[in-house]
């Protein structure tokens, strides 16, 4: 669906790995991925795309096959800094998410998160490190 929007094209994705919720109650396993996209939207109009993306699956799961929900965030742009309640990227978590750093990795290693300078593989050995 997202490649589908005019303005987006999807360049590369990952695998999806199961992960298991950390806290909550119980409740499946989720899957992550990250994927490479390329845009012309400004950084506040792709995300708007992508929550009409979340409003769209999240009503038909509900309907159809009991609670479903998906998450599509923006995790990084280029070089970008925004901190914006509505929208911050580099995503304020993503180097605390092995669920994030793991698939990213996969796709772009070497891709430097621009506020603190290290790159998406040395966020992962870092945060390895600390479990
Ligand atoms: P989660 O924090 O688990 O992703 P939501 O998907 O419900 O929770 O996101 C809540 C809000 O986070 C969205 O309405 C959006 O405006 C905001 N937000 C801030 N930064 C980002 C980002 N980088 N990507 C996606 N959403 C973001
Ligand atoms: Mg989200």
């Amino acid at each position: 669906m997202i490649g589908e929007l005019p303005g987006v094209t999807v360049r590369r994705t990952s695998a999806f790995r199961s992960t298991a919720p950390v806290g909550g109650p119980p409740q499946p396993d989720y899957l992550n991925a990250v994927a490479e996209i390329e845009t012309d939207l400004p950084p506040r109009a792709f995300l708007d795309k992508l929550q009409e993306i979340e409003k769209t699956l999240g009503r038909e799961c509900n309907e159809r096959w009991g609670p479903r929900t998906i998450d599509l965030d923006i995790i990084l742009l280029g070089d970008l800094k925004i901190d914006e309640p509505a929208l911050a990227i580099p995503h304020p978590l993503m180097h605390q998410r092995e669920f994030v750093l793991e698939p990213l990795c996969e796709l772009a290693p070497d891709i430097r998160h621009p506020i603190l300078q290290r790159t998406a593989a040395e966020l992962l050995a870092a945060l390895k490190n600390l479990g």
